[in-house]
């Protein structure tokens, strides 16, 4: 069904300069977030230039954390940012890559579709970018989209996209465009520089393109004499200069855009009319956050942290977000302890998890790290930690389970050891066959997924309902050959799958035994959203903090 909007859609395109990691999702999920109080339809869309059709083959260190959508889409994690700050449902069209365009024309080639034409970057690639942007506006008849493209000005791939973007103004239709650049402070003097600022937009310009608005990203303040010279230099007004300066909570940054009004800038150059924009409730929900002292320390045992020298928390953004969301609810400010499973493996290490108020064993894959994060599903469960265990998490709880109190020394999951001789947790029936034949492409278990919880469980006290959606991203599951004998064991199954019988997803051990002990074969992690945090994250923080 096409649903046309009352006026022509607004195209916002965001670009970014000087370098990656300026935080352009959460800039774009900002403005975005503004016009929705303004009482716009508001969406948004992610350009990757990569050549992967989706994100879902990457590994987390490489890409960040993979973001699963309603509609099973494994997709860019600003996504992630989108439906947070938006409180908005996206489906996987929302992000874009080289790949699929490419994938696209190059099957309608096949095809015969272009017979006698030689096919070309321009104006066919451009054509199918500008075609996916344009029909998913109009699909869903929103009145704002803000487009971001990934990648910084300079980079080789992303040149056919911010040319479909140059057209589509060109070609009339009412596009704005957004830079979002870096000012860096020089260690030596102190000093703030434009230059690197200039030199991006220069290359912007070169492809045709003349910023509407500049973003200046820095660690400090932008003072008026700078922003005279990037105005200057720039040709971009002082007063559509934004500064957006690093703020110690990222939820902070709409209610500073709004500050320096933004969202009304943007209306006039539209020639368009609103209400003042509304975020009275982001704002207390960010005051709250701001305002808890009382600390709750949770232990998170992962191991997508390490690039090189760096530790790198991205690969687990969604949790830290959860986390968040949580904490604020519960007027505590959250402290992360970032666990390396493999440390855990040597005994001594531990220890550390005596600091802790909690302990979440987030979602993974492979063997690496497994024996660590069992130890510590062991320790939370004998010393009574609050404890959340997140899909390979929750898998991982049931091997330790099985192992220490119902003496199946050897069980394990097939995905560590494919001959184990009790697969306590195994392939979901029809994954097999796919793998067999190589085909890993988008073809977990994937997207939401409705769970049925089962009456006066400690899941049924957090969701308060007996139906609930989450989403879903695994080739595993619970064994159902050994539900029962976990059961005897008095280990709760909580939660099934209302499609697929059998299939069990949340579990959890009974009050008596524990005070807060709970795994979820889910994501619940991707339904939170700041003002609703996830009920599951929401009661493990009050756990925690008790
Ligand atoms: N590796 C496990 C599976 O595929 C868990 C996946 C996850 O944590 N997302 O089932």
């Amino acid at each position: 069904m096409r649903i046309y909007p009352k006026k022509k859609p607004n195209y916002i395109f965001i670009s970014g300069g000087v370098l990656s990691g300026l935080g352009k999702g959460i800039t774009t999920a900002s403005i975005g977030l503004i016009l929705k109080s303004k009482g716009f339809k508001v969406t948004a869309i992610k350009i990757d230039p990569y050549i992967n059709f989706d994100a879902g083959t990457l590994r987390p260190t490489e890409h960040g954390e993979v973001w699963v959508t309603e509609d099973g889409g494994e997709i860019d994690q600003d996504l992630g940012h989108y439906e947070r700050f938006l409180g908005e449902k996206l489906s996987k069209n929302h992000n874009i890559t080289t790949g699929q365009v490419y994938y696209a024309v190059i099957t309608r080639e096949r095809a015969g579709n272009y017979l006698g034409k030689t096919v070309q970057p321009i104006p066919h690639i451009t054509d199918e970018i500008k075609r996916r942007i344009t029909t998913l506006v109009e699909k869903e008849g929103v009145e704002f989209v803000l487009i971001e493209i990934g990648g910084t000005i300079g980079d080789y791939e992303n040149v056919l996209f911010l040319e479909a973007a140059r057209q589509m103004k060109y070609e009339g239709r009412r596009v704005l465009f957004v830079h979002v650049s870096y000012l860096p402070v020089l260690g030596s003097t102190g000093e703030m520089k434009t230059k690197p600022t200039q030199h991006s937009v220069k290359a912007l310009q070169g492809l045709g393109i003349q910023p509407d608005f500049i973003i200046c990203r820095s660690e400090q303040e932008l003072d008026a004499p700078r922003r005279e010279k990037v105005a200057l230099f720039c040709s971009v007004k002082s007063e559509d200069i934004i500064a957006n300066p690093d703020v110690k909570n990222i939820y902070e940054i709409p209610l500073k855009l709004d500050e320096q009004k933004i969202g009304d800038k943007i209306l006039n150059k539209l020639a368009l009319k609103a209400k003042k924009s509304d975020l009275s409730d982001w704002k207390k929900f960010v005051e709250k956050m701001n305002n808890a002292t009382k600390e709750v320390k949770i232990g998170i045992v992962g191991k997508y942290f390490d690039v090189g020298k760096y530790k790198l928390r991205d690969s687990y953004i969604s949790v830290i977000e959860a986390i968040k969301h949580a904490a604020g609810a519960n007027d505590v400010h959250p402290k992360m302890m970032w666990i390396d499973a493999k440390d855990l493996e040597k005994k001594s290490k531990l220890k550390i998890l005596n600091e802790v108020d909690g302990i979440i064993v987030p979602g993974g894959f492979g063997s690496e790290g497994v024996e660590g994060k069992i130890l510590a599903i062991k320790y939370a469960r004998v010393n009574e930690i609050p404890f959340l265990g997140l899909c390979f998490g929750f898998q991982l709880a049931v091997v330790e389970y099985a192992r220490n109190v119902c003496g199946l020394e050897d069980a394990n999951t097939t995905e560590v050891d494919s001959g184990t001789k009790i697969p306590v947790i195994d392939f979901l029936p029809w994954q097999k066959e796919l793998i067999k034949q190589s085909k890993y492409g988008a073809t977990m278990r994937l997207g939401a997924q409705v769970i049925r919880i089962k009456k006066n469980t400690l899941a049924w006290k957090l969701y308060g309902n007996d139906r609930v959606v989450e989403r879903f991203r695994h080739r595993y599951e619970i064994n159902p050959k050994y539900i029962n004998e976990f059961e005897t064991h008095g280990f709760i199954f909580s939660g099934e799958s209302e499609k697929e019988e059998g299939i069990m997803q949340i579990g959890e051990l009974p009050e008596y035994k524990h005070k807060f002990f709970i795994g979820t074969q889910a994501h619940p992690e991707f339904t939170s959203r700041p003002l609703k945090p996830n009920p599951l994250f929401n009661g493990f923080i009050r756990a925690s903090s008790r």
